[in-house]
């Protein structure tokens, strides 16, 4: 579910609050007749800032999986979460560092790998 969808929840949810009168092929409802409304209105909003902040949420935590290194050693590439304290396995005691950072500083090796 996309953020957009999840804020027309909310504004439906304001709605309900907010609204006096509804008009539905002619026939009128006075919203003050019937309490519930209110209370499901209440109920939509908290649920829609709950979806709202859980969407939030797991963007970060996908922001955080696409961290990669790179062996300046043997080349290989690695997810930093995969590796302790972020040395890579087959060299020992070889510090990866961030893919970005490495091709940054060395332009040719990305040139090779293409
Ligand atoms: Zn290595």
């Amino acid at each position: 579910m996309d953020r957009l969808t999840i804020v027309i929840f909310m504004l439906l949810g304001f709605s309900f609050l907010f609204m006096e009168e509804y008009n539905f092929r002619g026939i009128s409802l006075q919203t003050a007749n019937y309490p519930s409304f209110k209370v499901v209105g209440v109920l939509i909003i908290l649920i829609s800032l709950y979806m709202l902040l859980k969407y939030t949420k797991t963007k970060d935590e996908e922001e955080i999986q696409d961290e990669y290194t790179i062996c300046p050693n043997c080349k290989e590439t690695f997810n930093y979460d995969d590796l302790k304290k972020g040395k890579c396995p087959y060299c020992k005691d070889v510090d990866t560092v961030d893919i970005e950072q490495y091709y940054k500083d060395n332009p040719e090796e990305k040139e090779k790998g293409n």
